[in-house]
Formats: C-alpha cells, sequence, structure tokens
C-alpha cells in the first residue's frame, strides 16, 4: 500500500498533465496515473495541434465554454511552459461557390461564441492570402493558432512532477473501490490511496467511470489519420486551410495544417472503430488525403510525404447517430469525490487550461490548501539549439561542447539536447521519450542516421541494452547479444542433429 494521497489523476494526457499542473500550485498531494510509459502517448501526442477560436462548437455547450476560455489562456500558458506556439490564423475555405453561403452560418455561430475578427473574404482576396490556394471565397480567422500538442503535455508533467506531483507511469488502473476521502485505485504493482478522483483516462473514461460505479457513458472511439509532409513543401500555405466542414460528419473535415516546426499535416480522417487502440494508417487513407488535399493545394505527390500517424476521438456519439456531442465534466451522484470528463474529443487540447482550473476550483472546495511554495510556473523541458543565432550557440558551445555536436542531423538536435531528454523529469526512457522531447527522429530520415547514436547515448547514460524500448512495455529494441543469439543456435542445431540421430536409431532398430 503506497501513501495516501489527496488527488488521483487517472491519465497523463494533456487534461490531465494540465490539472495535475494546476492542482501543484497547492499544498496538495497529487499522483497521476498513467498507463503508458510516458505522458501524451494518446490523443494528446496525436492531433491537429490547433487551439481552435470556438467558431466550430455550439454556441451555448460545454465544449464551447471551455474552448474559448482555454484559447484566452493558451499564449500565456505556452510561454511559461517555453512550448511552440504560432498564431497564424486559419482559412475556411468554400472550394464551390455553392459552399460560399455556409460561411455566413459559420462566422455567425463563432460572433455567438465570441472570437473576434472574424472577415469573409472573396476569391481574390483568398489568392492574396493564400498564393497556392484555390477556393471561391473563405471565413478568415486571425485569431486561430498552432501549438505543439506533446510538448505542452510533457512540459506541464515536468512542471508538475519539479513542483511535487508524483507521476506513476507504466500503471494501468484495472479496479476502483472505496468512497469519498477513501478511495483505493489498484495497478497491477500497487494500491493507491486517494481521497479525491478525477477520471481523465480519454479513451477509457467509460470504464474509469464503470469502476467507480457510473454506468452513464459509452466512448465510441473513431479513428483519425494523419500525414507530415516534408519541410521542404511547408512554405506553400501561410495559415491553416480548413473546407467547410461537412454536414452532420465525425470531424472537421480534412484539413492543411502548418505545424509549429515547419511541417504541414493532411488530415484527419473520420473511421469508427471498436478498438481505441488500433492507431493503425493504411495506404487508402493515405491516397485519400493526399487527393482531398490537392483538391485546395494542387500539385502535391507522394514524394512529399514524410511520415503518417493516427489518433483516435473518444466520441459520445455513435456513428449510426453522428452529429454532435458535448463534452462531460462534472461530479455525478452516483460517485461523489469522483470529477468525470468523458467525450473528451477536440477542441479538448484547446479546452485543456480552461478544464484545469475548473477542476481545480472543485479540488479546493472540498479539501483547503495553501499556495505552494514549490511551484514551478515557468519550465523549459528540452532547449531548441535549431531555433538560436549562431552567436547563442556559439555561447552555448562555449558552456557545453555536446551543444556543438549534432546528432540529428535532419531536425539540428546537438547531443546535449539529446543527453537532456535522457535525463527528464519523468524518469521516461523510451527512444520515443526522447524523440518527442528533443525532436530527433521526427526528419526526413526517420531516425535511419540517427537512431544508433541515440543508443549509444542511452547506454553511455548508465541504461543496459536490454532496458531499451522503443514505446515501453515489451516493444524492446535488442533481445540479447550476437553471442548470446550464437550459443542459441548451436544449441538448436545440437539438439535437432541429436533428435535426428536417435530417431534414425529406433527405424533402425525396426
Ligand atoms: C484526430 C484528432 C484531432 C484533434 N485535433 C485537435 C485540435 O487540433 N485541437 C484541439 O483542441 N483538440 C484536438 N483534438 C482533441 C484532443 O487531442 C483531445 O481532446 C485531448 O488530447 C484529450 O486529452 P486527454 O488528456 O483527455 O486524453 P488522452 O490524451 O487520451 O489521455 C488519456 C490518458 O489516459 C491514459 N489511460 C487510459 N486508460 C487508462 C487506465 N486504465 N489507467 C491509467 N491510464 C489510462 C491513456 O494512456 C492516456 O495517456 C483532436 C483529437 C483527434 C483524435
Amino acid at each position: 500500500m503506497s501513501e495516501k494521497y489527496d488527488v488521483a489523476v487517472i491519465g497523463g494526457g494533456v487534461v490531465g498533465s494540465a490539472i495535475a499542473r494546476e492542482l501543484s500550485r497547492y499544498t496538495l498531494k497529487v499522483a497521476v496515473i498513467e498507463r503508458a510509459a510516458d505522458v501524451a502517448r494518446g490523443t494528446s501526442g496525436k492531433n491537429s495541434g490547433v487551439v481552435h477560436t470556438g467558431i466550430n462548437v455550439p454556441h451555448g455547450s460545454v465544449k464551447a465554454k471551455y474552448n474559448v476560455a482555454g484559447a484566452r489562456m493558451f499564449e500565456e500558458y505556452c510561454a511559461d511552459l517555453d512550448v511552440p506556439f504560432k498564431r497564424v490564423g486559419k482559412v475556411i475555405v468554400a472550394l464551390t461557390e455553392a459552399e460560399v453561403p455556409d460561411l455566413a452560418g459559420l462566422k455567425a455561430r463563432g460572433e455567438a461564441n465570441g472570437v473576434p475578427d472574424l472577415e469573409i473574404i472573396d476569391r481574390a482576396t483568398l489568392k492574396k492570402m493564400e498564393p497556392n490556394i484555390e477556393g471561391a471565397g473563405a471565413l478568415n480567422v486571425p485569431t486561430a493558432a498552432i501549438a505543439c500538442p506533446y510538448s505542452l503535455t510533457i512540459a506541464l508533467a515536468e512542471s508538475a512532477t519539479a513542483s511535487g506531483v508524483d507521476f506513476k507511469l507504466n500503471s494501468p488502473v484495472v479496479g476502483i473501490a472505496g468512497t469519498e476521502g477513501a478511495f483505493e485505485i489498484e495497478t497491477p504493482d500497487e494500491t493507491i490511496s486517494a481521497g479525491l478522483i478525477v477520471n481523465s483516462a480519454g479513451l477509457n473514461s467509460d470504464k474509469i467511470a464503470r469502476m467507480t460505479g457510473v454506468n452513464r457513458w459509452r466512448i465510441w472511439p473513431c479513428r483519425g489519420e494523419y500525414i507530415i509532409l516534408d519541410k521542404r513543401v511547408g512554405g506553400l500555405i501561410n495559415s491553416m486551410v480548413y473546407p467547410v466542414p461537412p454536414k452532420g460528419g465525425a470531424g472537421l473535415g480534412i484539413h492543411i495544417t502548418p505545424t509549429t516546426d515547419g511541417n504541414i499535416l493532411l488530415g484527419p480522417s473520420a473511421d469508427y472503430t471498436n478498438d481505441g487502440d488500433d492507431v493503425r494508417t493504411t495506404a487508402k487513407i493515405r491516397r485519400q488525403l493526399l487527393s482531398e488535399a490537392s483538391e485546395f493545394l494542387p500539385g502535391l505527390t507522394p514524394r512529399d510525404v514524410i511520415t503518417a500517424y493516427s489518433g483516435m476521438r473518444p466520441k459520445l456519439v455513435p456513428s449510426k447517430v453522428g452529429g454532435f456531442g458535448d463534452f462531460v465534466i462534472e461530479e455525478v451522484p452516483e460517485a461523489p469525490g469522483v470529477m468525470q470528463l468523458v467525450g473528451i474529443e477536440s477542441p479538448g487540447l484547446t479546452a485543456a487550461p480552461a478544464i484545469a482550473e475548473k477542476v481545480s476550483d472543485w479540488v479546493r472546495e472540498r479539501i483547503s490548501t495553501e499556495a505552494n511554495p514549490g511551484f514551478q510556473k515557468k519550465w523549459s523541458s528540452v532547449h531548441r539549439t535549431r531555433e538560436d543565432t549562431l552567436s547563442i550557440v556559439d555561447s552555448l558551445i562555449a558552456e557545453d561542447p555536446d551543444y556543438g555536436e549534432i546528432v540529428c542531423r535532419c531536425e539540428m538536435v546537438t547531443k546535449r539536447e539529446i543527453v537532456d531528454a535522457i535525463n527528464n523529469k519523468l524518469d521516461a526512457t523510451s527512444l520515443n521519450a526522447i524523440k518527442y522531447r528533443s525532436r530527433a527522429t521526427m526528419g526526413r530520415c526517420q531516425g535511419g542516421f540517427c537512431g544508433p547514436r541515440i543508443v549509444d547515448l542511452l547506454l553511455e547514460n548508465g541504461k543496459s541494452p536490454e532496458s531499451i524500448t522503443l514505446n515501453g512495455g515489451d516493444s524492446w529494441l535488442f533481445l540479447g547479444t550476437t553471442e548470446d543469439l550464437r550459443t542459441e543456435r548451436k544449441a538448436q542445431r545440437a539438439s535437432q542433429k541429436s533428435g535426428a540421430t536417435s530417431s534414425a536409431k529406433k527405424v533402425g532398430a525396426k
């Protein structure tokens, strides 16, 4: 039995991590229980990275409230946590004249939600703003922004850890017993005691709710595949390019989104599936994404694609029903002491800072606290030398020569940055933990060059070959030494030979 926590947050996505960081402002004992080997390995690491303004959500909905509030907090949030953020704006493009009247409806809804500076622009103005984009007109949304979603989640979790929160990685919650003030949360390795629970388990939030005795919700996973384009074509757009949303569709339609690192994302598709962990990518959708995006941005080719990924929407509405499903952010009578966060699909990234504030208020209505003198408001996970001027790089190299050694050539990541990523605050040591903190292996060659070098650095920094995984669990990189393998093969051959000899003897004996 571990020590008792005031609050246990289940799920280390952007929402759970934002809540942990918000609670770490106060003298509370907080644990975050995450089943994966690192934070941001679920939906929070695999989305469009858009800080939505609130234009796509119905006025008066819970989504609208938290979306608009979160968007207002986002820029300062990213500045405090040294997370890439760019206010690039968005154009929602009517591909044909027939779609132009829809823009007025979108504008009206945005204005009702308090989105400023919306403007319908004609074909010529669109061409001036986005010379490579085809369209009959557009709604210009200049306040829309992009941020790096996994960097944000990691920075939130690391700053919360530095402020005293315990992150328990590799800890899937398998059962919950007890009542408010005395919950017992079971994982394969330990039982964690807590007074209050926050259920922010994303795609499994319905299952966690059931463990707390609440049977109200069912999550319907809906996969969204993306392809990532090479930075070589990153300059083809200046802002995000969205279509007019498909009516009754599961998402906002396939859009063209710049990333804070200079790539372009095409996606996401929308396919319901029975398995929330089935984040496969497919050749069929890859072709579809390229072909649909080419209607707006002609001339894209398969050679522009460097890789693909997919994220899973935790939908509260099944595909047969379709349409709008609102966020659930409430404590329900069947489970006092549990804040249920269910169906936190898009715009959950944008809404995370506001949801965290709401949950912090809920906790502090129940537990009296004081300000935590150790709260780390400012945090920087891993420095980004690639964004520095040459004179800054020179001074960094004077401080530590490892800043002068480039390990990932595609993304210009130095040895020092990789070593800092290895020694991260959460002690997450998979190759993906290093990738998502430093950007190493994210470029055109996808780790073909720097992958082995990163393994060397892991070994130099005290990790054993057997402990190195791609993504935690049993995704080991090494299964033994070549010498072990040779000995094993030799033994196998010898036993086959003796088997063959003894059966030959038996045959001969007949
Ligand atoms: C295709 C796509 C595009 C999107 N684009 C945007 C966008 O541009 N802008 C925007 O604002 N939002 C966007 N979203 C929505 C946004 O990504 C999510 O709302 C947000 O990431 C939800 O965060 P979360 O922390 O609730 O969930 P998650 O990130 O899923 O985190 C939940 C965590 O709980 C853990 N967990 C699950 N079960 C257990 C268990 N039993 N025990 C312990 N831990 C458990 C998981 O491993 C996971 O880490 C998009 C979503 C998708 C799918």
